[in-house]
């Protein structure tokens, strides 16, 4: 057999909503191979590459070619180039599952991929405490996706250590740290936690994409929305266009041209359009039947109508009167309506709720600033009393890593420490 020039290590989760992505896996190669990413692209990748890239790459300095290669993961040409090469260094031909270049008919790049890294923080722990392989799934790229899927926690796109964004791949990149100034990136205290909002939704959002990747091997004969938005139109609006696009709440000439195959409807288009047919965004590829039936002209038309509005009006009342916290999404997932529905028909109630919603979110926010200020003053007491010099290190060994991460914590820390100091001498 012929031996390959790079390792052939397996990329992580295949067939998975968790797949591992493209430039994760070259990192990994650069790691083990036990040289920098940087040069194992520049040294192996760049002379077979195109010329364009390789001017780029070669050029020290500026960081060109990396600000571009979140693409290296797409569906474009970038990344059928590098994931044809890692299959031709590597031996292996599973390479292209890494990238999303197998949705190049599924989906257009409009809004599709950050262009910095997302991680989340508890999977690289975790894997560091299990000795799990660190890697970067394929989803973290997605600009949808803001949380994780096994953790449901934030993910985080800013280093906490130098308070950088972190590109995809550069020449520094290795699994788990920041390229930027070397921090591990891997903690069990996020500060996100509770910030962003909407989170079921997010959250369903994700696990249809996770399914899509986990899908693959789709047929290509499945992987063109056009085909079934179609469908979808024929059996679920009689054929009407008009009703389809009055349904989704999109202007008709937009639906016109994604029909038309002018354009492909963007990944956040498709989930809207599952959702409201009620199901995931592959069995919308595999055109299976809707769970909600908007069926014939006479159920659209009362469609609209069909809410218990008398109800509507004394759930959102009764979630003023009583303060309740709740977002506008949580509550129409609860009611069983669309938050749009809502937000137009209940405006000022709505704006009453969610007035309610960011003061219990802020109330939290001081709470847990309190609480973790009390932790500090404890901690930083029990070491100055064991004659220890109340140290970041020291602080984090007891509060767990990162928990000075936050400035509020820092500055409250350097107070702490001021006053021990006139205190002491
Ligand atoms: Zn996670
Ligand atoms: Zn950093």
């Amino acid at each position: 057999m012929e031996r390959s020039i790079l390792y052939n290590i397996e990329p992580i989760g295949k067939g998975t909503p968790l797949v591992e992505s493209l430039t994760s896996y070259i990192t990994r190669l650069a790691d083990a191979h036990c040289v920098l990413t940087g040069d194992l692209i520049s040294m192996v990748y760049a002379p077979l590459l195109n010329k364009e890239y390789l001017t780029r790459i070669s050029r020290r300095g500026g960081n060109g070619f990396f600000d571009s290669a979140i693409g290296i993961n797409g569906l474009g040409k970038l990344a059928l180039e590098f994931s044809d090469l890692t299959e031709k260094f590597t031996g292996r031909s599973d390479i292209s599952s890494t990238t999303l270049q197998n949705w190049s008919v599924t989906l257009p790049n409009r809004g599709l991929l950050k262009t910095t890294k997302s991680w989340c923080p508890y999977c690289y722990e975790q894997s560091r405490l299990n000795d799990e392989v660190i890697y970067d799934p394929l989803i973290w790229n997605f600009q949808l996706v803001n949380y994780c899927l096994k953790h449901k926690k934030p993910l985080e796109n800013i280093c906490g250590n130098c308070s950088n964004t972190v590109p995809v791949i550069n020449r520094k990149s290795h699994p788990g740290y920041c390229s930027r100034c070397e921090a591990w990136l891997g903690n069990t205290t996020s500060m996100n936690e509770g910030i962003l909002k909407n989170t079921n939704e997010s959250l369903s959002d994700i696990q249809f994409i996770g399914e899509l990747l986990a899908n693959n091997d789709l047929q290509l004969s499945n992987r063109n929305p056009t085909n079934s938005l179609k469908y979808y139109i024929d059996e679920v609006f009689d054929k009407s266009p008009s009703k389809a696009a009055q349904s989704f709440n999109i202007p008709r000439s937009t639906l016109m041209m994604w029909i038309n195959g002018k354009h492909l409807p963007t990944l956040k288009y498709l989930l809207v359009i599952c959702k409201i047919l009620g199901i995931s965004l592959i069995e919308f590829l595999h055109t299976k039947n809707p769970q909600i039936k908007i069926g014939s002209t006479k159920t659209i038309e009362t469609g609209r109508n069909k809410h218990d509005h008398k109800k509507i009006r004394r759930i959102l009342n009764k979630v003023i009167e009583t303060k309740q916290p709740i977002s506008i999404s949580e509550l129409a997932i609860m009611i069983g309506c669309d938050r749009r529905l809502l937000s137009r028909m209940y405006e000022t109630e709505c704006n009453q709720i969610k007035e309610i919603y960011n003061d219990h979110l802020q109330e939290k926010k001081e709470d847990r600033l309190i609480t973790k200020t009390n932790q500090l003053k404890d901690a930083v007491n029990l070491l100055v009393k064991q004659g220890v010099y109340p140290s970041r290190r020291q602080i984090e060994d007891i509060l767990g890593t990162g928990f000075l991460k936050e400035k509020t914590m820092q500055e409250n820390w350097n107070e702490l420490k001021k006053e021990l100091l006139t205190n002491v001498y």
